[in-house]
């Protein structure tokens, strides 16, 4: 990197930074309690004791019961033991996913076409908004299952997932919801929620990666089929040996969380912090003062996350791919839509389902902000960006 530039990384959604006391309690952990701990031997029973006490850390962070906490190697493996391991214990019928999940939700729900299953997309407005007048079409049988992501990756969008979880919890539908993005923004209590079950991966709120957790209500959890056999770990849910140091890292991570989400009478709010301000604050001088214009929803949105399109003061679409470049040569690491699929050349499903015009669909920048900058010189920042999109729009 050149040392001119400050490294300002700007990529939260992607992943972060492991928090300093994660990296260092993961080394203890890995040093000491290295045993299997499903080994009888004391070693072992060591290992376990870790384990369990951070399966009990993590379960007091959402209110819940340690049994109710299944650790995964991720979000993804989180959303696909969910939705199969609950399709698996029932009847096929009909599976509703909003058109903006995530690719780990989308590919569990199509996989259970070759059992039988229906899969319906829930389609949103030009906000990523799902349309909530259409509850009964999508939540009359035969639907049985219903994912939503709670905060859209790549373009921000809250989904109405109280609203929803109410309205599946009365028609005896399993509800989850994709969490990975919301943690990071604060813990909630888990109650409060008529909330099925809810993936989250650790490197999204600054613990390791891959390691990530699966939170579900008891009368589900007894109702899911495990999707992979093995030595029956995770209480015979997700056989595999657990990262006894991983799943700590995970819990000490969420400790470090000082913040939490809001819910009163079903209505969800993120407490303002140092990175929400720093974020409005970069919005104001991006939207306003650059004229970029913004996607995702304006209100309703994830308050770390500012997506947009990049578009010079001469409506001229840039490359987002070659901006991130450009950024990046200054020290300023952004995103082009989500790190999934942005190194990849397939369409955005995400723009296209929000119906963005064709010519812009490769200028999706995505600016995510986490608690490591505790200063920004936004001023900067907005104005680099401004100028590397004229740049680049001038040569091409
Ligand atoms: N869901 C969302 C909303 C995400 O942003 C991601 C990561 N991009 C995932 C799921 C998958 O997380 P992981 O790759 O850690 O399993």
């Amino acid at each position: 990197m050149d040392s001119k530039y400050p490294l300002i990384y700007l990529d939260a959604s992607a992943t972060c930074p492991p928090h300093f006391k994660v990296l260092s309690e993961i080394a203890q952990v890995e040093k000491n309690f290295w045993a299997n701990p499903s080994s009888l031997h004391d070693l072992g029973i060591k290992a376990l004791d870790i384990l369990e006490r951070s399966r009990i850390n993590i379960a007091n962070c959402f209110n819940v019961d340690p049994t109710q906490v299944l650790i995964t190697s991720g979000a993804t493996e989180a959303s696909h033991l969910a939705i199969k391991g609950y399709a698996n214990s029932i009847h096929p019928g009909r599976i509703v996913i909003s058109s903006v999940e995530h690719p780990s939700v989308s590919a569990a729900a199509n996989s259970l076409k070759q059992r039988g299953w229906d899969v319906e997309y829930w389609q949103v407005d030009k906000y990523g908004l799902i349309d909530i007048s259409l509850l009964d079409k999508y939540l009359s049988p035969p639907t049985k299952i219903v994912s939503m992501i709670w905060g859209q990756n790549e373009i921000g969008t809250i989904q109405p997932i109280t609203t929803i979880g109410k309205e599946c919890k009365k028609r005896n539908i399993f509800f989850h919801t994709d969490a990975t993005q919301v943690i990071s923004q604060g813990l909630f209590d888990f109650n409060k929620l008529e909330i099925g079950a809810f993936s989250a991966s650790a490197h999204k709120f600054r613990g390791p990666k891959g390691i990530g957790l699966l939170i579900m209500k008891q009368d589900f959890i007894d109702s899911i089929i495990p999707i992979q056999g093995g030595g029956g770990q995770e209480y015979g849910l997700r056989s595999g040996t657990q990262s006894v140091s991983l799943a700590h890292g995970m819990s000490i991570a969420l400790e470090q969380i000082p913040v939490h989400v809001e819910i009163t009478d079903g209505k969800i709010s993120f407490q303002t912090t140092k990175t929400t301000s720093l974020t409005k604050c970069l919005a104001d001088k991006l939207f306003k003062l650059n004229g970029l214009s913004s996607t995702g929803h304006p209100v309703n949105r994830l308050p770390n996350l500012i997506s947009l399109i990049a578009c010079s003061q001469k409506n001229i679409p840039v490359s987002a791919r070659r901006l991130v470049r450009e950024l990046s040569s200054k020290g300023i690491y952004v995103s082009s839509g989500s790190a999934c699929s942005s190194n990849k050349n397939k369409t955005n499903s995400i723009l296209e389902a929000i119906k963005i015009d064709h010519k812009f669909i490769d200028s999706s920048l995505r600016i995510s902000l986490g608690n490591w900058l505790t200063e920004l010189d936004v001023t900067y920042i907005s104005k680099t960006i401004s100028t590397t999109i004229e740049k680049i729009a001038l040569s091409s």
